[in-house]
């Protein structure tokens, strides 16, 4: 509760119309919620009566508590289950037609046959993605990190851009990665989900025969991954660093399943929306900063400091 006296003052006066009308109502609902400074307080109220004075004064206690973290989560989940929701049921809806297609005979030939099942098979694929990204954002919230140990994040690169190669071979990427030991301690699945996510991004978001640059400086303490490729622009990117930390719900590329526009659509880069999600979860619990610069048309560059 932000106790200073300013506050209070201001409060009084903001708050009394609000605590009138709730003196009016049934004991339990002598509370509500109230939103100062992107905070969100709830306001409790309760009649007190001094029976013991001589006068049988009385008076109120009023009891204000931040609920900014608690509201935003609730908010959070809510949305997590209505946009997982529609993310799953568009590629099940195609499935379903592809399928009742070719059950109705439409397909005659076995050309637009196979193609309607690569379809299917390409669909399929995005909704087992999707509900992988969804496990591990589950598994991030819900357990607790165990094989905490140290480790070292070079492992987690190369492993990241040896997975990656046959997709880097398809683009032409040329990949200028300065490895070098980097001890950290923590866990060695995260970091290599970390590392999978940023730099299956700069493969994706790239241009055909363009680059990608990873630089590594254990002294320093950051990693950065930067691109060649089509950039983000100025209003998809958080507003601040810190605001990727922000408790307010923000509108950028590291929320739950947002992906800017040229990621959606017919001709979309494949993605589930959630790794940006999954790169700040994960950072956010071994107390790691991420940073992103982008020049739309460019290229981006994610800075990861560690402790
Ligand atoms: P997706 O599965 O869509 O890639 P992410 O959460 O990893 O989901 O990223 C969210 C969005 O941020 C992407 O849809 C894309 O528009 C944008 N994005 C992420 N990384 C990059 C990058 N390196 N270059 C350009 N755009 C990027």
């Amino acid at each position: 509760v932000d106790t200073t006296s300013s506050f209070i003052v201001k409060g009084f006066f903001i708050f009394s119309s609000r605590i009138k009308e709730a003196l009016t109502k049934k004991e339990d609902e002598k509370a509500f919620d109230y939103e100062r400074a992107s905070r969100i307080y709830q306001v409790k109220i309760m009649s007190l009566n001094y029976s013991w004075t001589l006068d049988d004064s009385t008076g109120l206690a009023i009891l204000i508590m931040d609920v900014t973290e608690e509201r935003n989560l609730s908010k959070t989940k809510s949305d997590f289950f209505s946009n997982a929701s529609h993310e799953l049921k568009s590629p099940l809806t195609s499935i379903l037609g592809y399928q009742e297609m070719i059950d109705a005979g439409i397909f005659t030939t076995e050309e637009d046959k196979k193609d309607a099942v690569k379809k299917t098979i390409k669909e399929a694929k995005r909704m087992k993605a999707i509900l992988a990204d969804m496990c591990t954002i589950n598994k991030l919230e819900n357990e607790k990190q165990e094989d905490i140990q140290k480790i070292d994040l070079k492992d987690s690169i190369t492993l990241s851009l040896e997975s990656l190669d046959p997709a880097i071979k398809k683009m032409g990427l040329t990949v200028n990665a300065d490895l070098k030991e980097y001890p950290v301690v923590s866990n060695q699945s995260d970091m290599d989900k970390l590392f999978q996510n940023l730099l299956s991004n700069a493969v994706k978001y790239n241009r055909k025969k363009g680059s990608i640059i990873i630089k590594m400086d254990p002294l320093k303490k950051f990693i950065s991954i930067k691109d060649t490729g089509i950039g983000i622009k100025e209003e998809n990117l958080p507003r601040s660093f810190n605001a990727i930390f922000a408790s307010r719900i923000i509108d950028s590329i590291f929320e739950r399943f947002y992906r800017v526009d040229n990621s959606r659509g017919e001709n979309s880069i494949e993605g589930t929306g959630l790794g940006l999600a999954i790169v700040k979860h994960i950072c956010k619990l071994y107390d790691f900063k991420v940073e992103v610069k982008s020049v739309f048309g460019e290229g981006t560059e994610f800075i990861i400091r560690t402790k």
